[in-house]
This record gives C-alpha cells, structure tokens and sequence, in this order.
C-alpha cells in the first residue's frame, strides 16, 4: 500500500502527471494536480507521475 502525497505549495500545474499517468492524476479546479485516488496497492504509472513531476511534488510513501 502506498500514500501519494502532493505538495500543492510546489506544483506548477503543468499536467505531466495527467499526461503519463490519467488513469489516478487530474487538473483540480485550483489549476494544481489532484490524485483520483490517494491510496494505491500497485504503483503502476504513478510512479512515473513522481518520476517525471519537474518540481517534486509528488511522493509516493508506503505505508
Ligand atoms: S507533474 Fe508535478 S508540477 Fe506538474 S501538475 Fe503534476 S504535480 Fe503539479
């Protein structure tokens, strides 16, 4: 099980979470990436969201 945590103070909202990884990563109403879901048994693309996030916004913590 991992927690995604997301640094909104740090994310630019350039939506390359959204773009690799649609299926869990969105563009909130704020104009800042929200996760569908927060809590995930299998990383899958989420870690290519963290991966390729340009400020390190996101983190991927298990639990
Ligand atoms: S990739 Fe990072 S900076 Fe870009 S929208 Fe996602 S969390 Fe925000």
């Amino acid at each position: 099980m991992f927690k995604i945590q997301i640094d909104k103070e740090k994310c630019i909202g350039c939506g390359t979470c959204a773009a690799v990884c649609p299926i869990n990563w969105e563009i909130g109403d704020d104009g800042k990436a929200k996760s569908i879901k927060d809590e995930i048994e299998d990383l899958g693309c989420n870690r290519l969201a963290e991966e390729n996030c340009p400020v390190q916004a996101i983190k991927l913590m298990p639990q």
